[in-house]
């Protein structure tokens, strides 16, 4: 939360590529008093490479230019995943419609001629800012779950994917995690519905006050949860889940006076095998957490192989 109000604070930064300095003088004149930071490139490739390392809040974006013009630039920051949501407006001295099309095509958000009227522009650019916020708040809350705030089911397979493919690219260590809410069913059907929606809010805040920042609890589906612990072996994170199996176990549930709620844990780092299969991923974490189902519940199981998942802890008695 913190970091969206500073982003709010922060002046917008502004790309503006284009080959002519009259231009750039313009627009930096013109523009000075809208609360913009103004970042210029003189040709594409300059473009390209300052776009990458900076993230601008928007691409002011000329079309004729020698070398690389702007149809390769558009294309090029559309095609490159860290580039690729930058809202981008051309500017191009061309008035025919096939050249707009072909801009639209490309994934530009919007189409200015020149010579054009500071007015108008100033106007495309907020206009552009607004919507490319508007569009990344959209997509932050298609990958929410409602009830637990905790990423939902798509909001996890994007993740657990990209996460296999970077350790699977760096050898780092990567834990998965799935945890279910024990006698989920009984206990909605002894204390209620609202009873069970309080266990998955409460299980969601144990996770989120117990996890490191970089650590990615998602809710997979009803009662389960599945959390991606980057550059974490299986030893950790087993400590992780009992954090969390404790916390729940001695949760206290005034209004629901008798009730009490556990989870049990299956667990897996099979990077050893070299496996980039998200979905083998969790396969061994549903195989380890059935496992932990069958022995009693309440516990952590361990996916070390398909013949061999083992108990994180021998639990005393
Ligand atoms: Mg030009």
């Amino acid at each position: 939360m913190n970091q969206d109000l500073n982003a709010a604070k922060a002046l917008p930064t502004l790309l503006l590529v284009d080959d002519s300095p009259a231009i750039h003088r313009l627009l930096a004149v013109k523009l000075k008093n809208e609360g913009i930071d103004f970042v210029a490139a003189y040709s594409g490739e300059e473009a390209i490479s300052v776009a990458n390392d900076i993230k601008p809040a928007l691409v002011l974006l000329d079309v004729n230019m020698p070398e690389m013009d702007g149809f390769q630039v558009l294309h090029a920051l559309k095609a490159d995943p860290e580039t690729h949501d930058i809202p981008i407006i051309m500017l191009s001295g061309d008035d025919e419609p096939e050249a707009k099309v072909r801009c639209f095509e490309l994934g530009a958000m919007d189409y200015v001629t020149k010579p054009f009227q500071v007015a108008e522009l100033r106007a495309r650019i907020s206009n552009a800012i607004r919507i490319s916020k508007l569009v990344e708040l959209l997509e932050k809350q298609a990958s929410i779950d409602a009830l637990t705030g905790l990423g939902n089911r798509a909001f996890f397979d994007r993740r657990l994917e990209e996460e296999v493919n970077k350790a699977s690219r760096t050898s780092d260590s990567l834990t998965l995690v799935m945890c279910d809410l024990d006698h989920f069913k009984k206990l909605n059907d002894g204390f209620g519905h609202p009873a069970g929606d309080a266990v998955l809010e409460t299980y969601a805040q144990i996770l989120k006050d117990q996890l490191r920042t970089y650590d990615i609890p998602c809710r997979y589906g009803g009662e389960e949860f599945a959390i991606i612990l980057p550059n974490t072996d299986s030893p950790a994170s087993s400590m992780i889940c009992d954090r969390i199996r404790v916390a729940l176990e001695a949760a206290e549930w005034p209004k629901y006076p008798g009730m009490k709620a556990t989870s049990s844990f299956g667990v897996t780092n099979i990077s050893h095998d070299g496996s980039h299969d998200s979905a083998a991923w969790i396969t061994a974490a549903d195989q380890a957490l059935y496992s932990a189902k069958s022995n009693g519940r309440n516990c952590i199981h361990v996916f070390e192989n398909a013949d061999n998942i083992v108990p994180a802890f021998k639990l005393a008695g």
